[in-house]
């Protein structure tokens, strides 16, 4: 049904016809300040339909502005989202063009246009010609014309490559995430041009849009760069197709399609961008996993190398913008129907309890609008928590490329080690969660020898198992046995997992990283995970005395999904706190008055004169009885 969909849409003419003749100015490449001033004049002559702001800004404190084009700017009305960036890269001028085209375009055809007045009227676009400010101005403005990065100072030399600053896949695996070397395209040499900065998200410009896009729904976006002719799809990590790739694949191959090449004859070529190269933070994947896994909401992301060149002269512009606005209404028209269709994953629930005693009661939220089958909880009891010292077998970590070895130990015999494996990327993962408690702090022990900024390895922290924090980057020569903590204040009553990991490049091999004495490592003594569940809480009665801990996990079409943090649950001995403070608290001496009468045991929790449950009253004295969560005192006389 989607085919045959997208297939109609596509045999239509679906390019406006008459759209309005540019002003002559635009099709030139502009100053920083020029460009904003443009956009500036769109608010100005538009406010009806065109809002101008700001994401934040950048290293060198320049706004990075965009506009957002609707009938109601500004005001979330449900309508599908779409989002148009240009410029990661300094110096791929020709992408500031193309969004900037789209914005005059859209404007100046409003009320004119049927078409353009329906999608100004029904969809909400985002156009942010401009993202890598500084890398632009120093590119353009300052006739550093091949410069490609932002401009921040790190390591000795300036500048991070900020389309390979996200965070990564956000699809679970430790190969989707920001700072893996699968490609020489990717680099931590502070100095390479494809230098990914010292963390995920370490950059002001990478930042300021993150909190943006995170507060919007977008449901389609595109990122230029330049230059290929090419539309391309997530993901960009992996050779694996995404798993939306068969609707991801349509989108692409009918935008390349529309768009004819520069010198006239041909289209655009499409394809998953992993199949060009692979690298591990990029936009697109870094949109498409974090919308799909996270927040829970289909986000189709493509990237278009646009033209022949980085700055093509200026006679190609109008060619290539013309071409290229074809993928705007297309995307405005079919997006919300391919986006009701797209299979989605139940996101994490949030969980809570209500406790009375021995009872307890364990409810979850969900946190999204999607079908559930039906939920499952995971009860794990008998957690323990070690400093492991990896002697014994490893049930606490799931591995890759690292293993136990003998060769160093900072205590025992055993530590881990990955080494020397040329462009690769080694990881430990802790298995089950740790929900933190006060004054928690993670500490372990590393001795380590790696090629300075070619093999970097990282200590990371993650509350979901997909999007991961960075705590340490390690790097260089510290061939000894030295500590490293962090407290972990700023997770205190969350449950987290740590991580390390060893992105290595393609040349000269080192002897690698040792880990030894890690704390907190939690275990459980059982883990289960419980029947089908059709509702949203489940109850528990009668609970022996224990430590329980819960997580929720929702079911649909698409398998298990994302698991909830965790919950904690003490059941006391005996009796719940509250009711010993409550049965002592009643007067047990003198009994002033006496009033004798039968009392009905049924169904009734009995206590001693201390507030300990006994099952039955065998001799005389004082008890306490538990109906109805009421407590009654009883004087047993006989
Ligand atoms: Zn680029």
């Amino acid at each position: 049904m989607i085919i045959l969909f997208l297939l109609a849409l596509y045999d239509g003419e679906i390019t406006p016809e008459n759209l309005i003749e540019l002003e002559r100015n635009r099709m030139q490449y502009p100053t920083l300040a020029e460009l904003h001033d443009s956009m500036l004049s769109i608010a100005v002559n538009y406010p009806q339909i065109a809002k101008l702001d700001s994401i934040g800004e950048s290293y060198e404190g320049r706004q990075i502005l965009y506009l957002e084009i609707s009938d109601q700017p500004g005001t979330d009305e449900g309508e599908a989202g779409l989002f148009f960036i240009g410029l990661h890269h300094g110096a791929e001028w020709t992408s500031v063009i193309v969004p900037l085209f789209f914005a005059d375009s859209l404007v100046s055809a409003y009320g004119q246009d049927s078409m353009i007045t329906w999608i100004v009227d029904n969809c909400r676009i985002w156009i942010m010609p401009c993202f890598n400010v500084d890398g632009y101005h120093f590119s353009h403005d300052l006739g550093n014309t091949s410069w490609r990065k932002n401009r921040r100072p790190y390591g000795g030399s300036i500048g991070i490559d900020i389309n390979r600053n996200y965070s990564g896949g956000c699809s679970g695996s430790a190969n989707d995430t920001w700072g893996g070397q699968p490609h020489p395209n990717t680099s931590h040499q502070p100095s390479n041009m494809f230098f990914c900065g010292p963390a995920a998200f370490s950059e002001y410009e990478n930042q300021a849009l993150f909190t943006f896009l995170d507060n919007q729904y977008i449901n389609t976006g595109i990122s230029y760069h330049c230059y290929g002719e090419s539309v391309s799809r997530p993901w960009h990590w992996s050779m694996n197709p995404s798993p939306d790739s068969t609707l991801l694949t349509m989108l692409c191959d009918t935008i390349a399609y529309m768009i004819t090449c520069q010198s006239g004859s041909g289209h655009y070529t499409s394809f998953q961008q992993s199949s060009w190269y692979q690298i591990c933070g990029a936009w697109a994947d870094f949109m498409y996993g974090y919308n799909r896994y996270v927040r829970g909401k289909p986000c189709y992301p493509f990237t278009i190398e646009l033209g022949t060149s980085v700055a093509p002269d200026t006679i190609y512009l109008p060619q290539i913008c013309r071409e290229n606005f074809k993928a705007l209404p297309y995307l405005a028209q079919c997006i919300d129907s391919v986006v009701s269709v797209t299979p989605r994953i139940v996101i994490a629930p949030e969980i809570g309890y209500q406790q009375s005693g021995n009872d307890y009661t364990v409810y979850w939220i969900p946190q999204t609008d999607v079908s559930v089958n039906f939920w499952r909880l995971w009860e794990m009891t008998g957690m323990n928590v070690v400093t492991d010292t990896f002697g014994t077998s490893n049930m606490r970590w799931n591995f890759s490329g690292f293993s136990p070895s003998t060769q160093q130990a900072h205590s025992g015999s055993y530590s881990i080690l990955a080494d020397y494996i040329d462009g690769y990327l080694a990881h430990a993962t802790t298995k089950y969660p740790h929900l933190v408690e006060p004054g928690d702090t993670a500490s372990f022990w590393t001795y380590y020898d790696l090629e300075p900024n070619g093999d970097v390895a990282f200590f990371e922290i993650s509350t979901d198992g997909l999007v991961w924090q960075q705590l340490s980057r390690l790097t260089g020569y510290q061939p000894f046995w030295h500590n490293i903590s962090h407290p972990l204040d700023e997770y205190e009553g969350k449950s987290i997992y740590f991580r390390f990991r060893l992105s290595t490049d393609g040349d000269n091999r080192y002897a690698g990283i040792y880990i030894d004495d890690f704390c907190p490592t939690v275990g459980y003594g059982s883990v289960n995970l419980s029947p089908p569940i059709p509702d949203t809480f489940q109850q528990f009665t009668n609970m022996p005395y224990g430590t329980y801990f819960y997580r929720a996990q929702g079911y649909n079409d698409q398998g298990p999904g994302i698991q909830s943090q965790l919950t904690r649950i003490d059941v006391p001995v005996a009796i719940a706190e509250e009711k010993a403070n409550a049965i002592v608290n009643q007067s047990i001496y003198p009994t002033i008055s006496r009033r004798f009468q039968p009392v009905d045991m049924n169904g009734a929790q009995i206590y001693n004169i201390l507030g300990q449950k006994i099952n039955n009253i065998t001799k005389p004295g004082v008890y306490f009885i538990e109906r109805n969560q009421k407590i009654t005192k009883i004087v047993v006389i006989d």
